[in-house]
């Protein structure tokens, strides 16, 4: 083998122009730029990595022939369980800059390989995507997040997300909840941190951006009795579902109307997320609660008996294809997730994202089910 070389500027050109497009634009002309950066993407995985290579190879299919959206349903899917059990790479572990590790279960983690190209696009896109979505501002922001402290938890999917979400906006303060404790040589919930840190927020002017679980927040607020009134321009950003707290669900809708009750944020700036580590593509709600698939991926429902596509409206697995990758080849993940294709007439381009649910409930608690431990313990000691 040749030693792996970097995509030339020519082919990192290719795959970017998509990323200065409005993620929510579904005219042709925009569906080109998606297939120009696939097709080119998928030729850097082709031609360096032997595992892809002959996947496409059987499938009868060559990066070259991806000119239409029919084409792109022929893509082969790899399994998401495969990244779990294999290191995969294309290109040079040289080259690669950042390594994160998804919220798998103990010993069921993907280590997701980023080179230089494909972080800054990974960065971009994300940006990009919460721009159009009215999400980003020029304010100082006083952020409360319910995740792990990066400076001690360096590559964690989620912490990266979190460090990714505070910096669509100017910063004044960010109050990590989950911190090491030295004494336990453990994570442990600042539970009294984060009440203090919401009581302090709420007597500035600047406005406040909650990031986290769901579950972390709403056990919080209603657990302490907590009524104040957050800046206006406050946002909640959620993620990671109910996952260790499935009982205690409540519907969204019920969540956006608690927490204006309770923070005063209005539910129209409470917003939840999708991601995957190994997808790369953020889905966050519109102003209605409903995750439009950008332009940046295509998202295909597959039927679990033979995964043919079926229609819109109907529930599969959910198949995701992506493009701004070229280091590690998940551009197109066939994951263990339930969902269905919809529709929202917000006036937001794209179809919608429905996630029903885990196909394997019990593997996929990951980071969710740890931090949800967390809770637990700090709720038993308040
Ligand atoms: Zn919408």
């Amino acid at each position: 083998m040749p030693p792996a070389q970097q995509p030339s500027a020519q082919t990192q050109a290719g795959i970017d122009r998509l990323f200065s497009s409005d993620p929510f634009d579904n005219t042709e002309e925009a569906q080109a730029l998606f297939h120009e950066s696939f097709a080119t993407c998928a030729g850097v995985h082709y031609k360096g990595n032997s595992y892809f290579r002959g996947l496409w190879d059987h499938a009868g299919l060559k990066p070259g022939d991806i000119k239409s959206e029919h084409d792109l349903t022929r893509v082969p899917p790899v399994m998401v369980n495969l990244f779990k059990e294999h290191e995969l790479i294309t290109g040079s572990p040289d080259d690669v800059v950042l390594n994160l590790t998804s919220s798998g279960t103990s010993g069921q983690k993907s280590q997701i390989l980023l080179d230089h190209q494909s972080l800054v696009r990974v960065k971009k896109l994300a940006w990009m995507i919460h721009d159009a979505l009215g999400m980003t501002s020029q304010d100082a922001v006083n952020y409360l997040c319910f995740t792990y402290d990066p400076k001690v938890a360096t590559n964690l999917g989620t912490a990266f997300t979190d460090e990714l979400l505070t910096s669509f906006t100017n910063k004044n303060e960010v109050y990590y909840a989950i911190q090491w404790d030295h004494a336990k040589g453990d994570f442990s919930l600042n539970v009294d941190g984060v009440i203090k840190t919401l009581q302090r927020y709420a007597a500035s002017p600047k406005p406040v951006r909650i990031l986290g679980f769901p579950a972390h927040l709403y056990k919080i607020v209603l657990d302490h009795n907590i009524k104040l009134r957050l800046p206006i321009n406050s946002w909640i950003q959620t993620g990671g579902g109910w996952k260790g707290f499935a009982s205690e669900e409540i519907p969204k809708s019920e969540f956006r109307n608690f927490m204006a009750d309770r923070l005063g944020i209005p539910a129209s700036n409470n917003r939840d997320m999708f991601g995957m580590v190994e997808h790369g593509i953020p889905y966050c709600d519109c102003p209605r609660g409903q995750l439009h698939i950008p332009n940046y991926a295509r998202v295909y429902i597959r039927s679990p008996k033979d995964l043919s596509i079926v229609s819109n409206g109907e529930t599969g697995l959910i198949h995701f294809l992506c493009s701004y990758v070229t280091s590690y080849p998940s551009i197109s993940l066939l994951t263990t997730d339930y969902g269905r294709i919809g529709k929202c007439d917000c006036g937001i381009g794209g179809a919608t994202l429905e996630i029903l649910g885990r196909a394997g409930v019990h593997k996929h608690k990951g980071c969710a089910l740890t931090a949800s431990k967390l809770l637990d313990e700090s709720s038993t000691r308040t």
